[in-house]
């Protein structure tokens, strides 16, 4: 089925487009009409959390695409990417009412053909947090996003807040490669007791799903701490060892890391002199949840 005939079909409310051909034909006629065209990078499984990234995207561009890529590279090979939620057919409809205008979903070959070789690196930022815990995830999303970029031609992205470290990553890679793609950061969308919205939710038990929510309180304890010591000098190291058994004392099964960093290099840091940021991991079983506060 072609492309075209996709548009608010009954059984798709959204236009879908798969392949890079049909991705930029649609991207050339925007373009030709002066319009700006921005990105929502997704895995797709879309909550709350992505849909907020459309609106706010949608703010400052005439034209917004999302695209839905499962993206193999990024899972390493002990992790979920069998297991991860794939819904296109909901994606679609949850995008309905948003001011969404495109879909791109393509298949893995369509990402990666047969003899692709090329892996994109961001140094020292993608090595620790995430990094550690994670080896080659960011290699994989830094690739797969250069490639959307390209493959798209978007004038804009748009990226989380809720995982910092790829958003900083992808700040560095657009700055280092000169891309013309101007970077937006989304602010975190939270549930009701204030857990991010993340498609690794619904793998939560009833009881995990009620320890989860501590981990946003602990974080904003830690920092009301940080900022309350910050003129007398917080010692932070101490803050981030209270935060990990607070954490444990909570129920956490494992706590992956409690960091103070700088907000913009990712630095460790001692002092609280300029915007920081304060990033966690902690698991429930075999789920990790990531969350991070601005300071
Ligand atoms: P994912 O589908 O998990 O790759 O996420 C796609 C984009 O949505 C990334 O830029 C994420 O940072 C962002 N995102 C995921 N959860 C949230 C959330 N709770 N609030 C804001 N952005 C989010």
């Amino acid at each position: 089925m072609s492309a075209i005939s996709q548009i608010n079909s009954p059984e798709n409310p959204m236009d879908v487009v798969r392949s890079i051909a049909d991705l930029r034909d649609r991207v050339g006629d925007w373009k030709a009409k002066g319009l700006k065209v921005g990105l929502v990078p997704t895995m797709g499984a879309l909550h709350e959390g992505h849909l907020s990234l459309v609106r706010r995207l949608a703010q400052d561009v005439d034209r917004v695409i999302v695209s839905i890529f499962v993206n193999p590279a990024q899972f390493g090979p002990q992790e979920d990417f069998a297991a991860y939620p794939r819904q296109e057919a909901l994606d679609c409809l949850r995008l309905q009412g948003t001011p969404a205008d495109l879909v791109y979903a393509p298949a893995a070959d369509v990402m990666y053909p047969p003899g692709f070789l090329t892996s994109v690196r961001v140094g020292r930022i993608t090595d620790d947090l995430e990094g550690a815990v994670r080896p080659g995830h960011f290699d994989g999303v830094a690739t797969v996003v250069l490639k959307l970029f390209t493959q798209s031609g978007c004038d804009a992205a748009i990226f989380g807040e809720k995982d910092y470290q790829q958003l900083v990553m992808i700040r560095h890679m657009v700055r280092n490669l000169d891309l013309p793609v101007e970077i937006l950061g989304g602010a975190i969308v939270r549930e009701a007791d204030g857990l991010a919205a993340s498609s690794r939710n619904v793998y939560l038990s009833a009881p995990q799903r009620k320890i989860a929510g501590k981990l946003n309180v602990i974080l904003a304890d830690l920092r009301a701490k940080a900022l309350a010591g910050a003129g007398a000098g917080a010692d932070l190291g101490a803050l981030e060892q209270m935060g990990t058994r607070a954490l444990i004392d909570a129920g956490f099964d494992r706590v992956d890391y409690v960091s103070f960093r700088d907000a913009q290099s990712l630095e460790t840091i001692t002092t609280l002199n300029a915007p920081a940021r304060l990033l966690a991991v902690a698991r429930l079983g075999p789920t990790r949840l990531l969350d991070n506060l601005a300071i």
